[in-house]
């Protein structure tokens, strides 16, 4: 399989390099990293100063060279009623997104002696894993450990792995 990342926006160094570890650590596939895009006009939603998450997929759908591609971006998004998201993926679709603009609050958890920027890139890459995943077709899990467990706070993020877990595993592979 390969995947394609698509930076949109400002996107660290950092950033693009844990969500390629992060994809190639879990899945067997090759990443490759897209020439940077500005943000999609119309992503904007003004009254809530946020963009659609889904404005987003469609970029990286259209425009990436993966089997599977995912945007990556430093932008606040949100889905449908939802306040906000970490990334969003349709089922067995191309394209996905993740983005780090929440990822970087603390937890208010406080059981790991991870520094903060350790901490950030677990996030990363997490994320990126989880959506793969949905791209894949994998829906969420009740195992709390595994990475496609529905997370919708940090501290959720920070309890479950970066890996699969051996049922979800065995769907993909
Ligand atoms: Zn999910
Ligand atoms: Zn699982």
């Amino acid at each position: 399989m390969h995947v394609d990342v698509v930076p949109v926006g400002d996107v660290s160094a950092r950033v693009k390099r844990e969500a390629s570890k992060g994809l190639r650590t879990v899945y067997d596939c090759e990443v490759s990293m897209h020439e940077p895009q500005p943000i999609p006009t119309g992503a904007y939603d003004a009254d809530r100063d946020q963009y659609r998450a889904e404005e987003f997929i469609d970029l990286a759908q259209r425009i990436g060279s993966g089997e599977k591609n995912i945007a990556v971006t430093p932008q606040d998004l949100y889905y449908r009623r939802r306040n906000y998201v970490f990334g969003l993926a349709y089922l067995s679709g191309s394209g996905s997104v993740i983005s780090t603009h929440r990822l970087q609050t603390s937890s208010d958890g406080g059981f790991s002696n991870r520094s903060a920027s350790d901490i950030f890139g677990d996030r990363v890459r997490k994320e990126v894993v989880h959506e793969i995943g949905h791209t894949l077709g994998l829906e969420h899990c009740d195992n709390e450990r595994c990475v496609m467990k529905f997370s919708p706070t940090v501290r959720e993020v920070d309890v479950k792995e970066q890996s699969l877990c051996g049922s979800c595993a065995t769907q993909v592979t």
